[in-house]
Parts: structure tokens; C-alpha cells; sequence
């Protein structure tokens, strides 16, 4: 297994959001008293992908506030964050299971319980309050930054308006278990609920919290709770167009430990002709299945057969036909 990536960047000092008015701990408000959007901000959803925490607390501490509506932040896995340790970085990612995948009414109900569940039973209201939800994760590897946007188009349209550039990822969820942005109403096509998933680069690098930075005003902005002019300086990075979106059709899993790449892709590359070989796996090559095939968060960190090691999609919107 490939060595954890170095630790770039400190935890965030979490302790003093621990009580709070909502009673619920380690989740705190801005009201503006005026009728609006219901805007939930997560973190730590997976407990060692702290650069959204990072810019969720520094959210908290800046006194910005909503024009209307309400904005909500919480940090959810906070069990697992606090069994960080940079010497197992990647061990602190839950607890028992992971958080991301109870969404479902039948396990949130049901009588099972777990450290997540918990957390995620006390969670719920505000999700299910929540008219737009971002939620904040990092990537095992060095990747350009993406939006998971799920299938809906109202969501990959407001992905793509954001202005963050990088890739709007459009998939269907995991087949594992529910992912809070595909949670109840947030998958309903008939609606209009927002949900988009951060994944803001590599999990302890100093560009993640910039970039979490960035879609997280610019999420704000977005949903109209605030206005351009209301973002402190230093939040915003500049404005970068959207490329189109890429529809995941792929996982590749790995098949043995003998996985590997045969470039160090970083997500985003676009290979050109069908049958090229992107990695090698057993022994055996492992071709993409079409031309102009996206590459879509390659990692071998947590390499063991079984793993997805790399999504392939398509962009959405292909060139116009020429004939
Ligand atoms: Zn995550």
C-alpha cells in the first residue's frame, strides 16, 4: 500500500464549537431573520478530510452573515476527526462505518446503531430542513478539484455556475449505501433542493483549504444568502470557467495489489482513442472503453482488491457535429 501523503496542514482547533445554542454539538447558525434559503455547510463528513473544516471554521469566525435566510454549519464525523493522528492519517476516516453511506431512511429508522448513525440521526432535521447543502471533502491523492453534483440537472447547472472551474463530476451515487447529497428530497427530480459535493483536493494540502475557501462563498453567493460584495477579501480565488460536465460511466476496481497506473494521472485527463491502456493490473493491461474517455479521481492509496482506483466518464455536451 502506498505510503500516506505527508501532512501539509494542522487540524483546526474544533473545541469551541463544541457547545452550542443549537443543541446540537459541533453545529452553529447565522440567521438573518429575513425569509430564505436554508443553507447547510458540512465538514468532516469523512474524519481525516479536515481542509473543509478548516474553511468552515474560519467561516465561523469571520462574522459574515446571511442577507436572508439562514446559514448552518456542521461539522458531522467529529468522533472520527478526533482520533486523528498524521503518524495514520488515513485511519481516522470513521469510526465504525463510514458516515457517507446511512442516508437512507431504512438505516437512519431502523434499529441498528453505530458511532455515524448517531451522529447522523442528530444531523437529519437540519438536512432535511436544508433547501441547498454543500458538503466539503478531500481526495486521497493530489486531484484537480471537483463538484459532484449527482445526476439532476439542477445541480450540475449550479455547479457549473459557480465560477470555481474544475470538473462537475455527475454520478449516481455508490451502490454501498446512501450519500447524505443523495439523501430524500435532494434526489428528487420533481423538486428543487440544491446538493453538491466538494472534493477540494488532496486531503492535507495547503490548496485544498483555498479551495474549499473559494466554493464555499461562492456556494453562498450562489444561493443568494449573500452578495458578491459581502465575501471578505482573501476567500475568493479567480473566476474560472466550468468545463462541461462528465457523466461517470466506469469504476474501475482493482483487481489485485499489483495495480498501477502508467502515468501519475491527476483527474481530468482525457484519453484520446478507445483500447488505450491506463494502468495495468494482474498482469494484465486495463483499457479505457471509449474515445475521449475523462479520468476521473485516480487513486492507488488505499490500493487493495476491491477498490475503485479510478472512475471513467464522458463529457456531457460533446462538440456540435460537423456533416
Ligand atoms: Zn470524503
Amino acid at each position: 500500500m502506498a505510503r500516506p501523503h505527508p501532512v501539509d496542514i494542522a487540524p483546526p482547533d474544533l473545541s469551541g464549537w463544541a457547545a452550542s445554542p443549537t443543541g446540537v454539538p459541533y453545529v452553529h447558525e447565522r440567521a438573518s431573520g429575513v425569509p430564505g434559503p436554508e443553507v447547510l455547510l458540512t465538514a468532516l463528513v469523512h474524519g481525516n478530510e479536515y481542509a473543509g473544516a478548516l474553511a468552515l471554521d474560519a467561516f465561523l469566525r469571520s462574522g459574515v452573515a446571511p442577507r436572508c435566510g439562514r446559514i448552518t454549519a456542521a461539522f458531522c464525523n467529529v468522533a472520527a476527526f478526533a482520533r486523528f493522528d498524521p503518524r495514520t492519517p488515513d485511519a481516522s476516516r470513521f469510526v465504525d462505518e463510514d458516515f457517507n453511506r446511512v442516508w437512507s431512511p431504512d438505516l437512519l429508522d431502523g434499529p441498528r446503531t453505530s458511532a455515524e448513525l448517531q451522529r447522523a440521526r442528530a444531523i437529519r432535521p437540519l438536512v432535511d430542513r436544508a433547501t441547498h447543502l454543500l458538503d466539503l471533502h478531500s481526495m486521497h491523492e493530489p486531484c484537480a478539484p471537483l463538484l459532484v453534483t449527482g445526476t439532476l440537472p439542477r445541480n450540475i447547472a449550479f455547479a457549473q455556475a459557480l465560477g470555481t472551474g474544475g470538473q462537475a463530476v455527475v454520478d449516481a451515487g455508490h451502490a454501498d449505501g446512501v450519500r447524505m447529497r443523495d439523501y430524500g428530497p435532494f434526489g428528487d427530480a420533481a423538486g428543487d433542493r440544491i446538493a453538491l459535493l466538494l472534493e477540494a483536493g488532496q486531503h492535507w494540502d495547503r490548496a485544498s483549504v483555498s479551495a474549499a475557501r473559494n466554493v464555499l462563498m461562492r456556494f453562498l453567493v450562489g444561493c443568494g444568502v449573500l452578495q458578491r460584495t459581502d465575501v471578505p477579501l482573501g476567500w475568493l480565488l479567480p473566476d474560472a470557467p466550468a468545463p462541461a460536465p462528465v457523466s461517470v460511466t466506469h469504476r474501475v476496481v482493482a483487481r489485485s495489489m499489483q495495480f498501477e497506473f502508467v502515468q501519475d494521472y491527476r483527474g481530468g485527463e482525457t484519453i484520446r482513442h478507445a483500447g488505450t491502456p491506463i494502468a495495468h493490473d494482474a498482469g494484465e493491461p486495463v483499457r479505457t472503453p471509449y474515445d475521449d474517455c475523462v479520468l476521473v479521481m485516480p487513486s492507488v492509496r488505499q490500493l487493495r482488491p476491491g477498490v475503485t482506483t479510478v472512475r471513467l466518464g464522458r463529457r456531457a455536451m460533446a462538440q456540435a457535429s460537423v456533416g
